[in-house]
C-alpha cells in the first residue's frame, strides 16, 4: 500500500485523533480531536512527522507522492471552504504551521495568509470590503515568508514598519492606513528581492511548497536544536506541518484573537484565564508587541461569544480531563479554535488543579498524584520574600512565574551564561525574551521583561523552568545594548543587585534575604497525603542539627536517615575542642579534649531524638579526614595557634602531617575510629547518654548508630564492640534500656561485594551512594565538575551520576549488596542516604531494588514521596485523559 502522508480534518470529521501525537504532532492531533468533538475549527490537513523524517532521509527532498497528496487535500479544503486557492476574486488563504510531538514554544515557525499575491489581494479587498485589512495581511505574509522561508532578518522588515510609523507620526500598527500598508507591501517586496536575490513567489502553489519545506527545515534550525538539547527531545521525532484555512482576527472591531487557559496556570484557580486583542492577528498576542486585555473584558465586549467560549472550555476539560491551553480567533463575531493542548502550569497550579479535579471527580486520586511531576515541587520549595520585610520596590510588572530571585542585573543571554559559569547569580533583564534567550534563561536565577503579557515567551518558558519571572513591567525602560534599565529617574546598571518577586510582580532594588518555602498544608498536603497512601518505600531525611530535624518534621519524614555528626563541629566555638582533639599528642590528651565535646554532642543528639520522638535516627560516627577541621592559610594558622596557646610551627607541622594525597581514600570513615577508638567511644557515650536521659523522661529515643566507609566486616565488628560496650555501661549507669541498632554504610564497592559477611555484624545497611558513585567510577566527587560537563556534552555520560543514580554500574553493586545482605540476614533494614535519595529517577530505582527507605535533604522529602508514589503507580494506572466519553 502506498504511504499516506497527509490527514484531513474539517466540518466535524477528522482522519486523526488525539492519541496520534507521534504521527500528527501535538498541535495536529488536537486539531483533529477538536474537529471530531464538533468544536468550531477551521478545516485543514496535517502532513505527518514521518514525512519530515523522510524528507531529511531523502536529502532534503519531498518524498515521492507527497505533493500530489497535498494537491488533493488542497482541493478538499477548497470544497470545504467554497473558495479556491489563488482565486483572484475570492481566494482561499491558509496558514502553515509546524507541530512536533511535544509543544516547543516559539521554537518552530509559522507562515500566515499564504495564497496572497498581487492579484488575490484585490480579491480579498473585494470580499472584505476592507483594503486596510487586505494590505495588512499581505505585508504580514511578506514579512513571515521572508523571515521563515527565505531567511531574511526580521529587522529588515520591522525597521521599515517603524520608519513608516515615525513618518506618519503614529505609534500603533493599527493606526497605519491602507495606503501606508500598500506602500509597505511594495517596500517589503523590494527587501525580498534585495536580500533573497529573487522575487517573492506570486504563485500560491509555489508559496505552499516552499513553506512546507521551510517548516521541515525549521526542525533543524539553531533554536530548535538548542531547545531539544536542553529538554532532551530526540532529533529523530521530526515535526508535522499543519495547513489550515485562515480565519481573521483583524477584520475589524468585531474580530480579535487570544490565548486562554481553562484554569489559572499560575495559581490553579478554576476560572478561565487569558488575554485577547481586538482587531489583531495570530501572533500578536504571544509576541508581546501590543499589550493584550484580560479575558474578562471579552465577557463584557462580546457576551454571546464569551458564553460559547466558556462552553467549549468546559467541553475540552471534560474530554481531556485536564487544564487546556487554547488559541482562538473571532472573525466578524464568529468564534474559532485554532489550537488546544494540555496547558503548562506552575507547580502550585499543578497541585491545585490535580487535587481539585480529583474532588470534582474528573480524575481519580492516582491520576491526580501522577499529574504532578516530582521535580516540579522544587518550585514550591523555592525561597520567597517575607511579606513583613521592608523592601524598596521600584517597579511592578506582571506576576508571571512565582518565587523570588536575587541576583545581579545582566542584559543579554550571553552575559547570563558567562556569569553562571563564574557561579554568579544573575537576573536576566530584557525588553522581551525570544527563543534565542533560552540558554540565558536557564543560566539566570530569574527573568524580568519590560514588555509582553502573561502568555509571552518569557512567562511561558519561565513557568516551565520553574523560575521566578516578572513580565510586562512597563515601568522600566531597558537599554540592553548599554546594559542598564531606567525606572523614573533611577538607573540600574549591569552588575547592580536586584530582587524580583514572580508571585507579586514586584521589582526590588538590592539583594533581599529570602525566606524558606511552603508548608505541607492545603492542596499540597492533600496531594502528598495521597502519595503517602500509594507509596511502598519509606522516606527519611538527612538532618544534621536540631534545626534541620524541625524542618524534617514539617515535611513529614519518617525518621532521620543520616545525621552527619561532624556538621555540628563548626558551630560556635565547638571547633576549638575539635581542634584540641586533633592536635592531642596521645590518647589521654585526646580523651581530655573529647570530654569537652561530649556534652555538646549529647545536647544536640538529645534535641534531635526528642524532636523525632519514636522515629529512627541514624547517627553516623565521625567520617571526614581530620585535616578538614584545621586551618589552611598561614594567617588562619597563626590566629588559631594564638587562640589555642600552641606554637604556630607545631600547628603548621600537624597540618602538614595530616595532609593526604587522596584524602577521600585516606584516613577517614571507620579508619579514624579504628586508630582512635576513643573518638567512637565518646560519640557512642553522647548518643546513649542522650537517649537514656530521654528514656527516663518517658520519651522514645530510637538511635541507629552507623559506621562509615566499611570495606571489611572486621572493621565493623571492632567498632560495633565499642558501641555495644559503651551502650551497656551507660544503660547500667542510668538504669534504663534503650532500643538501638548498629549498622553500616555500604559506600565502597568491596562492601557491596562482601555484603553477606558484613551483614553478619550489621542490623542495617545504608547505601552511601555519593562515595559509592565516586569509588565505582573512580571519579572524584570534588573534582568531577571540571570535566563532567564535557562528558555530558559529548554524550559519554547521559546524566551526572552524582545527581541521578547510575543503574548499570552503581545500581548493579547495590543489587549485589542487597541480595547478599538479605540472604545472610533476611530482616536486614536497607536504605540509601546519598544525595540520590531525593532525585526522582533514583527514588524509582530504589523502589525497584526493594529498599526499605530513601533518605534525602529535608526540602526534598515531598519530592521523594511523590516520586515514590509515581514508582508504584507508573505503568499501572492508565491516565484516562483522551478519547473518553
Ligand atoms: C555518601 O557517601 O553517600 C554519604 C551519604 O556520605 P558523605 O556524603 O558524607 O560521604
Ligand atoms: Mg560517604
Amino acid at each position: 500500500m502506498a504511504k499516506k502522508y497527509t490527514y484531513f480534518f474539517g466540518k466535524g470529521r477528522a482522519e486523526g485523533r488525539a492519541e496520534q501525537k507521534n504521527l500528527l504532532g501535538g498541535k495536529g492531533a488536537n486539531l483533529h480531536e477538536m474537529t471530531a468533538l464538533k468544536i468550531p475549527v477551521p478545516p485543514g490537513f496535517t502532513i505527518s512527522t514521518d514525512t519530515c523524517i523522510e524528507y531529511f532521509k531523502q536529502g532534503r527532498r519531498f518524498p515521492r507522492g507527497l505533493w500530489s497528496e497535498v494537491e488533493t487535500q488542497v482541493a478538499k479544503l477548497e470544497r470545504a471552504m467554497g473558495k479556491r486557492f489563488g482565486d483572484p476574486k475570492d481566494p482561499l488563504l491558509v496558514s502553515v504551521r509546524s507541530g512536533a510531538r511535544i509543544s516547543m514554544p516559539g521554537m518552530m515557525d509559522t507562515v500566515l495568509n499564504l495564497g496572497l499575491n498581487d492579484k488575490t489581494v484585490q480579491g480579498l479587498i473585494q470580499r472584505s470590503q476592507n483594503p486596510r485589512f487586505a494590505y495588512d495581511s499581505y505585508r504580514r505574509l511578506l514579512q513571515m515568508f521572508g523571515d521563515v522561508v527565505l531567511g531574511i532578518k526580521k529587522i529588515a522588515f520591522e525597521g521599515l514598519l517603524s520608519d513608516m510609523k515615525r513618518q506618519k507620526k503614529v505609534t500603533a500598527d493599527t493606526d497605519l492606513t491602507a495606503d501606508d500598508l500598500m506602500n509597505l507591501v511594495e517596500q517589503f517586496k523590494e527587501v525580498v528581492r534585495r536580500e533573497a536575490g529573487r522575487d517573492f513567489p506570486q504563485d500560491p502553489q509555489e508559496q505552499l511548497r516552499m513553506a512546507i519545506g521551510a517548516v521541515f527545515e525549521s526542525w533543524h534550525n539553531k533554536r530548535a536544536i538548542e531547545y531539544r538539547r536542553i529538554y532532551k527531545v530526540p532529533d529523530d521525532w521530526g515535526t508535522a506541518v499543519n495547513i489550515q484555512a485562515m480565519v481573521f482576527g483583524n477584520l475589524g472591531d468585531d474580530s480579535g484573537t487570544g490565548v486562554a487557559f481553562t484554569r489559572d496556570p499560575s495559581m490553579g484557580e478554576r476560572r478561565i484565564y487569558g488575554e485577547f486583542l481586538q482587531n489583531a492577528q495570530g501572533e500578536d498576542v504571544v509576541a508581546g508587541i501590543r499589550t493584550p486585555r484580560p479575558i474578562a473584558d471579552l465577557k463584557e465586549a462580546w457576551p454571546r461569544v464569551y458564553r460559547e467560549f466558556e462552553r467549549i472550555c468546559r467541553t475540552l476539560e471534560r474530554h481531556y480531563r485536564d487544564m487546556m491551553d487554547i488559541e482562538f480567533t473571532i472573525e466578524n463575531g464568529t468564534l474559532y479554535m485554532l489550537q488546544c493542548r494540555v496547558g503548562k502550569r506552575t507547580a502550585h497550579a499543578a497541585i491545585k488543579i490535580a487535587v481539585d479535579m480529583a474532588k470534582e471527580r474528573l480524575i481519580d486520586r492516582k491520576v491526580a498524584v501522577l499529574r504532578v511531576e516530582p521535580w516540579q515541587l522544587e518550585q514550591l520549595l523555592h525561597p520567597r520574600i517575607d511579606p513583613t520585610l521592608k523592601v524598596r520596590k521600584i517597579a511592578k510588572g506582571l506576576a508571571a512565574s512565582p518565587g523570588a530571585a536575587v541576583g545581579k542585573a545582566v542584559f543579554t543571554a550571553e552575559e547570563a551564561v558567562e556569569a553562571a559559569e563564574q557561579h554568579e547569580k544573575v537576573i536576566l533583564v530584557r525588553p522581551e525574551t525570544s527563543p534565542e534567550d533560552i540558554a540565558g534563561m536557564v543560566a539566570a536565577q530569574g527573568i524580568l521583561t519590560a514588555r509582553g503579557g502573561l502568555t509571552s515567551h518569557a512567562a511561558v518558558v519561565a513557568r516551565g523552568m520553574g523560575k521566578a519571572c516578572v513580565a510586562g513591567c512597563t515601568d522600566i525602560v531597558v537599554n540592553d545594548e548599554d546594559g542598564y534599565f531606567q525606572v523614573a529617574n533611577l538607573t540600574i546598571r549591569r552588575g547592580d543587585s536586584i530582587t524580583i518577586d514572580g508571585t507579586t510582580g514586584d521589582v526590588i532594588i538590592g539583594a533581599v534575604e529570602l525566606t524558606q518555602p511552603e508548608e505541607l498544608t492545603g492542596e499540597f498536603g492533600s496531594l502528598i497525603g495521597w502519595a503517602d497512601s500509594f507509596r511502598k518505600i519509606g522516606v527519611r531525611t538527612n538532618a544534621d542539627t536540631p534545626t534541620d530535624a524541625r524542618v524534617t518534621r514539617k515535611f513529614g519524614a519518617e525518621g532521620i536517615g543520616l545525621c552527619r555528626t561532624e556538621h555540628m563541629f563548626f558551630e560556635g566555638d565547638r571547633i576549638v575542642a575539635v581542634r584540641e582533639m586533633i592536635l592531642a599528642e596521645n590518647a589521654d590528651e585526646r580523651r581530655k579534649a573529647l570530654a569537652k565535646l561530649l556534652p555538646i554532642q549529647k545536647q544536640d543528639f538529645k534535641a534531635i531524638f526528642e524532636l523525632m520522638n519514636g522515629l529512627p535516627v541514624i547517627i553516623r560516627t565521625l567520617d571526614p579526614p581530620l585535616h578538614e577541621f584545621l586551618p589552611r592559610k598561614d594567617e588562619e594558622i597563626r590566629k588559631v595557634a594564638e587562640n589555642m596557646g600552641v606554637s604556630e610551627d607545631a600547628l603548621k607541622d600537624k597540618v602538614r602531617y595530616l595532609q593526604e594525597f587522596n584524602p577521600m581514600l585516606g584516613h577517614r570513615g571507620c579508619r579514624l575510629g579504628i586508630s582512635h577508638p576513643e573518638i567512637t567511644e565518646m560519640q557512642a557515650r553522647a548518643i546513649f547518654e542522650a537517649a537514656c536521659e530521654l528514656k527516663r523522661e518517658g520519651k522514645r529515643p530510637f538511635p541507629e548508630i552507623m559506621i562509615p566507609l566499611v570495606s571489611d566486616v572486621k572493621e565493623l565488628r571492632a567498632q560495633r564492640e565499642i558501641v555495644e560496650r559503651v551502650g551497656r555501661e551507660v544503660m547500667k549507669e542510668y538504669g534504663v534500656k534503650v532500643r538501638y541498632l548498629v549498622g553500616t554504610m555500604i559506600e565502597l564497592p568491596r562492601a557491596a561485594l562482601v555484603a553477606d559477611q558484613i551483614a553478619e555484624a550489621a542490623d542495617f545497611f545504608s547505601f552511601g551512594t555519593n562515595d559509592l558513585t565516586q569509588t565505582t567510577f573512580g571519579l572524584s566527587r570534588d573534582d568531577a565538575g571540571r570535566f563532567l560537563p564535557l562528558y555530558l556534552e559529548k554524550g559519554i555520560l547521559k546524566t551526572d551520576p552524582f545527581a541521578a543514580l547510575d543503574e548499570e554500574g552503581v545500581g548493579a553493586l547495590m543489587r549485589i549488596g542487597i541480595e547478599k545482605g538479605r540472604r545472610a540476614k533476611p530482616q536486614l533494614e536497607i536504605g540509601i542516604c546519598g544525595e540520590h535519595g531525593g532525585e526522582p529517577s533514583s527514588v524509582e530505582l530504589c523502589h525497584r531494588l526493594g529498599l526499605d527507605y530513601v533518605s534525602c535533604s529535608p526540602y526534598r522529602v515531598p519530592i521523594a514521596k511523590l516520586a515514590a508514589a509515581h514508582a508504584v503507580l507508573k505503568g499501572k494506572v492508565k491516565i484516562k485523559e483522551m478519547g473518553e466519553k
